[in-house]
C-alpha cells in the first residue's frame, strides 16, 4: 500500500479507525449483504452496491487484493426483519402464481444485470442462502445448546448469551420492527429465529429437514454463515445499508460471537451506507412504486448518471433522489464526457510535470479519507480543464480516476448519454434527418419550414436544443 493512510468509519465504534488488512497475505476480505430477491431492486437497494463496489475499487487501486462476496437472499427473509409475517419468496410466489424459484432465478438476474449497468466489478463469490442450508443446520447445531432454546416455531437464539448485544445498534437497541414482534414463547423481545419450523398443516415451497424440525432458516444465519465460509472469521469489512445497524447486523454479530465463544464480532470493521430517499421518506420496496435502474433507463437515463449520483454524496449522507437531482446527475457526466474527450489527444500548451502527481496525490487523499467521493468529483472536473497539464497525465490520471470511481469516463461516448426514451415516438436517426431538413431550410432562409419542423419534433416530444452549452441538439423530453 502506498500513499495516504486508510481510514474508515466502523459503526462498531461510530468513528473513523486506521484501516489495514488483518491478514496481508490474503488481502481485504469484504461481505456485502446482498438483496432479497423476490422483486426488482430499487434505486436504493443499488445505492448499498455502488458504494461497496467504490470501496472495493479504492482499495485495489491503493495496492491491496480484494475478495468481495455479495450474497443473495433467495429464502428466509420474512416480510418483516423479524421472526413475524411471511417469507418474503414464499409470498411473491403466492401473489404471482410462480414457483419460488422462478422468483429467486429471475431477480436474481435482474439484479446481476442492474450491477452490470452500474459498472460494479463482478463480487468474488455471490453465493445463495439456498445452496448453504447444510452450512446453516451445522452453525446452528454448533451454537444450540449454549445459545439458543426451542419453542414451537423453531429453534431461537438466546441474546443475553453474548457479551454486549445490541452494541452495533448504539442504544437503539429497543428500537425497530423486530422488537415488537409477537412470537409466542420468545424469551426477549430480541431474540430471534436460527431455524423456523414450518407451522403444522402448512407446506412451504422452499422447506429442509432439520433437527428442529422441517422449515426453513432464520435470515440473518446465511450472512454468518457465508461470510465464514468464504472469508474466515475475523474478515476485514462487512457491509450493509444502514438499516441493518439495528437488527440484522446486531444478531449476526451474535451468532458470531456465540459461534468463536468469544467476544469478536467476525469483522473488524461494519460499515453502513445511509439511505437513498425520495420526499415520502427512505425508498423501501415493501411500500411500492419506486423507482428501479430499468425504470430510468426506459426513460433514456444512461445507468452511469445514477452511479454519479450516488457518488457526488458521501455514503454516510442521506441521498435524496429526485428526478431534478438524477438530470443534474446526468448532466454533469456529459459535461465529464466532453472534458475528457478533448483531454485524450495531445495538447500543446504549457506543461508542468509536478501537476500530475499532485492530482494523484490529492485523489488519493480524498478517498482514503473515509471514501470521500464528493471531494474526488470536482477535483477531476479542475483535473480534465487544466491547461498546464500534458495529455499523456491527463490520460493517466483519468484511467486512477476511472479505477476508483467506476465512471468509464475513458471510454463513455457522447451519444450514448442523451436521453432517449425506449417508447420514443421517432428513432435517433429520424430525428437527425428531421434536422439536416431544418438546417438546410435555416440556410436558404426558409423560417417557416425550419419553424414547422422544429414544431412537427415538438409534437413528437423532441426538444430542439439551439445554443445549448453542451453541443446537444436535441434531446428526447423526459
Ligand atoms: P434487501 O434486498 O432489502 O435485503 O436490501 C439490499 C440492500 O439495500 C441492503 O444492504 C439494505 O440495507 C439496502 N437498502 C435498502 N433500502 C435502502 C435505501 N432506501 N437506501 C440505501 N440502501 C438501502
Ligand atoms: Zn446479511
Amino acid at each position: 500500500m502506498s500513499g495516504t493512510p486508510i481510514t474508515l468509519h466502523n459503526s462498531l465504534s461510530r468513528r473513523l479507525e486506521p484501516f489495514a488488512p488483518l491478514d496481508p497475505e490474503r488481502g481485504v476480505r469484504i461481505y456485502s449483504c446482498g438483496p432479497t430477491v423476490y422483486s426488482d431492486p430499487h434505486l436504493g437497494n443499488l445505492r448499498a452496491y455502488v458504494f461497496t463496489d467504490t470501496l472495493a475499487r479504492m482499495l485495489r487501486w491503493k495496492g491491496y487484493a480484494v475478495t468481495h462476496v455479495v450474497n443473495i437472499t433467495d429464502v428466509g427473509h420474512l416480510t418483516s426483519d423479524a421472526d413475524a409475517g411471511d417469507d418474503k419468496m414464499e409470498a411473491a410466489a403466492k401473489a404471482r402464481a410462480m414457483s419460488a424459484w422462478d422468483i429467486a432465478a429471475h431477480y436474481t438476474g435482474v439484479f446481476k444485470s442492474n450491477l452490470a449497468d452500474l459498472n460494479i466489478v463482478p463480487p468474488t463469490h455471490m453465493p445463495t442462502a439456498t445452496d448453504h442450508v447444510a452450512g446453516m443446520i451445522e452453525f446452528g447445531q454448533s451454537i444450540a445448546e449454549r445459545h439458543c432454546y426451542q419453542i414451537d416455531s423453531g429453534l431461537y437464539f438466546d441474546s443475553t448469551t453474548v457479551p454486549h448485544y445490541g452494541r452495533l445498534a448504539g442504544g437503539q437497541d429497543d428500537a425497530g420492527e423486530g422488537r415488537i414482534d409477537p412470537v409466542a414463547g420468545k424469551r426477549h423481545p430480541q431474540d430471534f429465529a436460527i431455524w423456523r419450523r414450518t407451522p403444522p398443516g402448512e407446506t412451504r415451497q422452499m422447506e429442509w429437514d432439520s433437527p428442529w424440525g422441517r422449515g426453513a432458516p432464520g435470515w440473518h444465519l446465511e450472512c454468518s454463515v457465508m461470510s465464514r465460509q468464504y472469508l474466515g472469521f475475523p474478515f476485514d469489512i462487512h457491509t450493509g445499508g444502514i438499516d441493518h445497524r439495528e437488527i440484522h447486523h446486531v444478531n449476526e454479530i451474535a451468532q458470531n460471537q456465540a459461534f468463536c465463544d468469544c467476544a469478536d464480532s467476525g469483522a473488524r470493521f461494519w460499515m453502513h451506507n445511509n439511505f437513498l430517499v425520495d420526499r415520502g421518506g427512505k425508498m423501501s420496496k415493501s411500500k411500492g412504486g419506486i423507482a428501479t435502474l430499468q425504470s430510468l433507463i426506459d426513460r433514456g437515463v444512461h445507468p452511469l448518471a445514477y452511479r454519479l449520483m450516488c457518488l457526488s454524496a458521501h455514503y454516510r449522507s442521506e441521498l435524496e433522489f429526485s428526478p431534478e437531482n438524477l438530470l443534474a446527475a446526468l448532466t454533469r457526466l456529459k459535461r465529464l464526457v466532453m472534458a475528457a474527450r478533448k483531454a485524450i489527444p495531445p495538447e500543446t500548451q504549457e506543461e508542468d510535470a509536478e501537476r500530475g502527481s499532485d492530482y494523484l496525490a490529492q485523489l488519493d487523499a480524498a478517498v482514503a479519507d473515509d471514501l470521500n467521493t464528493p471531494k474526488a468529483l470536482p477535483l477531476l472536473e479542475t483535473m480534465l480543464a487544466d491547461k498546464r497539464l500534458a495529455a499523456g497525465a491527463k490520460a493517466a490520471l483519468l484511467s486512477a480516476f476511472d479505477a476508483v470511481l467506476g465512471l468509464e469516463l475513458r471510454t463513455l461516448s457522447r451519444e450514448a448519454l442523451r436521453v432517449r426514451p425506449a417508447d420514443a415516438a421517432l428513432a435517433a436517426e429520424a430525428i437527425e434527418a428531421k434536422l439536416a431538413e431544418r438546417r438546410d431550410a435555416r440556410a436558404a432562409r426558409d423560417f417557416a419550414r425550419s419553424d414547422a419542423i422544429r414544431d412537427e419534433l415538438t409534437a413528437a416530444g423532441v426538444e430542439v436544443m439551439d445554443g445549448d452549452p453542451l453541443g446537444w441538439e436535441w434531446k428526447v423530453q423526459l
